[in-house]
């Protein structure tokens, strides 16, 4: 799905507990949010900022790279809204279908077994 920049994002936090500056979030991101904050924070970390949110896809790599669940996307309430509609409507009727495929996939292993 093609998502416009900065539609839907209300903000991206970046916890001043977990962060330690590592910047993989930097790296990961594929539109150029972030810049590192020019100040330190109380753990003498520079944290990384989000200074473009309108460039922003939702797109969560920066939170999936971050190996301390430092970083949150914070999405408005319209967009949540939108995003529970299209899982009420396109993935809950694919659900049994995933249950009878981890079933078969669970039963189908005996062909593995001695
Ligand atoms: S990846 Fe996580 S820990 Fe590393 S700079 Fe980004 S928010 Fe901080
Ligand atoms: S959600 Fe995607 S586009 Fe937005 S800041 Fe994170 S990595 Fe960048």
């Amino acid at each position: 799905m093609y998502m416009k920049p900065g539609v839907g994002v209300k903000d991206i936090i970046v916890s001043d507990k977990l962060c330690k500056g590592c910047y993989l979030c930097i790296w990961a991101c594929p539109w150029d949010v972030f810049e590192i904050s020019k100040e330190r924070n109380w753990r003498g970390v520079k944290k990384p900022v989000a200074v473009r949110l309108d460039q922003c896809r939702r797109c969560r790599l920066c939170e999936f790279y971050c190996p301390d669940f430092a970083i949150q996307v914070i999405i408005d309430e319209e967009e949540e809204k939108m995003l529970k509609e299209v899982e009420e409507k396109y993935e809950k009727p694919w659900l049994p279908r995933v249950e009878e495929r981890d079933r078969i996939v669970k039963e189908g292993v005996w062909w593995l077994e001695d």
